[in-house]
């Protein structure tokens, strides 16, 4: 199995300033978000989202907000037609030493745990942070680097301007 690891906030949703996470009450995808998704799917990937939560441990947001946020972005998906194999996410904050927080590669090594036919090597991952791109360089995949700049590229990480520019590429 091929799988699309996708970052969620900055990626699939809007993302904002720590402090003001505290407020959102439901998640507002990013222009081409959903289409991207659909259209990776097409292209035989399962999509699998790995995301940093340190808002749950460092006290911005509480769980229960975490969750209804989550489940209304899969809702939303699924009238579109696209289901979400599974999704990781990190609630230890920045300080707290774990595995997990991206750029550690804890989380995509739980999946490979979960999905043992999971194929990494014609997997990639995408998102909008460096700890994202880092974290394929940790893990010696493809990755994709939403205006993360140049300084990673190489022949397996591109930086793409847009999420819209993904499926050329896959
Ligand atoms: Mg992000
Ligand atoms: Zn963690």
């Amino acid at each position: 199995m091929k799988v699309a690891f996708f970052d969620r906030d900055g990626t699939i949703i809007e993302d904002y300033p720590d402090h003001e996470w505290t407020y959102i009450k439901k998640p507002v995808f990013l222009p081409d978000s959903i289409e991207t998704l659909k259209s990776v799917k097409e292209k035989g990937y399962e999509i699998i989202i790995i995301t940093n939560q340190y808002l749950l441990n460092e006290g911005f947001i509480l769980m229960e907000q975490y969750k209804e946020i989550t489940e209304m972005m899969l809702n939303e998906l699924a009238l579109h037609g696209i289901e979400v194999l599974d999704i990781f996410y990190c609630p230890h904050k920045r300080n707290e030493g774990c595995t997990c927080i991206k750029p550690q590669t804890g989380m995509i090594m739980d999946a490979l745990k979960k999905y043992p036919d999971i194929n990494i090597n014609k997997s990639f991952m995408v998102g909008d942070s460096p700890v994202d791109i880092e974290l394929t360089i940790n893990m010696k995949m493809q990755g994709f680097g939403i205006g993360v700049g140049s300084t990673y590229c190489n022949d397996n990480i591109y930086e793409i301007k847009s999420i819209k520019d993904l499926p050329a590429y896959i």
